[in-house]
């Protein structure tokens, strides 16, 4: 049976629920609308599986911070609680490789040797300037220079320290699931530009990973959305689109049978290549195929007791180096877990193992950063982001050098402000 609507959204995401339809919806009530999602939930790469049968943890996205102004508004509209992400304690850093010393500190982030200090400030003032510099709604402002190095040969020219450039690329994947030699400079000026270069790498008020949505955590809003704003019957679930069609007689069609006057496409854009679009959209299909999406191994750890709270740990670690297994571990909501990532190069090189291994050698390295207690927990689970056909990897698309300038060549005159 064919259906004809006025506009499909393709993806139950937070995109396709809380911002295209609330859009339309504002634009024009009348609007008949349509979310086909190709898996049978709602929320996309924000997802909450229970752990230990109690609990119930963010697999996904979960921090929120003070600059993240529309899903803040969000949360108010939906009544739904968020409380500051626990950093009380002390935190362990491990950096050098395997042979690297495991330190700890108590300030929002580590404290370095005075001669790293001085090049980290530099760095970071450097960098601050330069955020300054970006227009995040028009990066036309900018020049095509910082769109034309990569994040990696920026940290080579102006991180001194060896230390420094082996922190930096640990933020790089930490932050963005990517290597720093795979992002544009000017993406991640524009993604710094959003509070600074510290914000985005803390968990302190006005930063980066301060907030998280209480009890139910991230993938509310888009249940809350979908059950008291656009309605189950506007929302067909596992329903997959592989293509769009459009011509003048029928308008667009896609390969659910429904036709309609527009479709917003809001699946994450490495999974764009994978439809079939007539008539082609080759410009379209040049951007996605230059915006390379992080990857991701998250894990949760349960335990009877928090642990590490009783020595004085905050359950927060930060290791650098591709030798070590994860990049940083959190403790999700002041409960008995540790949340962590395997990110960029290391998540492409543990991908491949067995599953028990990865446990293995995550356990490993938190007994070794907390102790023996570590060993002991009652449940254990990890999400690889890239094998979930639907998303295909995580937190998101980064740009490649020179694709900014492509699209906007303005971007080849200098800066003017
Ligand atoms: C581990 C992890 C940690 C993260 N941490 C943070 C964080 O702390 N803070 C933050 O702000 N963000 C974070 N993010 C990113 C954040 O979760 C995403 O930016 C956001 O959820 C993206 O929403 P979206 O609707 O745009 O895309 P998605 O959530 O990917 O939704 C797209 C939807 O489209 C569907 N779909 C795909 N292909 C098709 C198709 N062919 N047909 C029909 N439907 C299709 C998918 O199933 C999905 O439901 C994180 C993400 C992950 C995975």
């Amino acid at each position: 049976m064919t259906v004809k609507i006025d506009v499909i959204i393709v993806g139950a995401g937070l995109s396709g629920l809380s911002h295209a339809a609330h859009l339309l919806r504002k634009r024009n009530a009348k609007l008949k609308r349509m979310i086909l999602e190709a898996t049978y939930r709602v929320g996309g790469r924000t997802v909450i599986p229970a752990a230990n049968g109690v609990d119930r943890w963010d697999f996904g996205g979960q921090w929120v911070g003070s600059t993240q102004t529309h899903i803040l508004e969000l949360i108010k509209e939906l009544v739904l609680e968020a409380f500051m992400q626990f950093n009380i304690g002390k935190k362990v850093h491990h950096m050098g490789g395997p042979g690297g010393k495991v330190h700890t500190y108590r300030t929002s982030i580590p404290a370095p040797s005075p001669v790293v200090l001085i090049d980290l400030i530099q760095l970071f003032w450097e960098i601050g300037r330069l955020c300054a510099t970006v227009c995040i709604q028009d990066p036309s402002t900018n020049t095509a220079e910082l769109d034309s190095m990569t994040l990696y040969s920026y940290i080579t020219r102006h991180a001194g320290h060896p230390k420094l450039k082996e922190e930096m690329v640990m933020c790089s994947r930490s932050v963005f699931g990517k290597e720093p030699s795979q992002m544009s400079f000017l993406f991640f000026l524009m993604s710094a530009a959003a509070g600074g270069m510290l914000p985005l790498l803390e968990s302190t008020p006005g930063s980066a990973s301060e907030l998280k949505i209480k009890k139910g955590g991230t993938q509310q809003p888009s249940q809350c959305w979908l059950a008291e704003r656009v309605g189950w019957k506007n929302v067909r679930l596992g329903s997959p689109v592989t293509a769009i069609w459009q011509d003048a007689e029928w308008g667009v069609t896609t390969t659910t049978n429904t036709f309609c006057s527009a479709v917003i496409v809001t699946w994450p854009p490495r999974l764009a290549a994978k439809i079939h679009y007539q008539p082609a959209l080759p410009s379209r299909e040049f951007l996605t195929q230059n915006m390379p999406v992080g990857h991701m191994i998250q894990f949760i750890i349960t335990y009877q007791t928090p642990f590490w709270k009783e020595k004085g740990f905050s359950g927060e670690t930060v290791a650098g180096s591709t030798s070590f297994l994860f990049c940083v571990t959190f403790e999700p909501s002041g409960n008995a877990a540790l949340v962590g990532f395997i990110a960029g190069q290391q998540a492409s090189q543990w991908s491949s193992e067995e599953g028990g291994e990865r446990r293995k050698a995550v356990l490993s390295s938190l007994v070794k950063y907390l102790g023996l207690e570590a060993a002991s927990f009652i449940h254990y689970e990890e999400k690889d982001w890239a094998k979930e056909v639907y998303s295909g990897g995580c937190p998101i698309n980064v740009m490649a050098p020179g694709l900014l300038t492509y699209y906007h060549p303005s971007l080849r005159k200098p800066c003017g402000r």
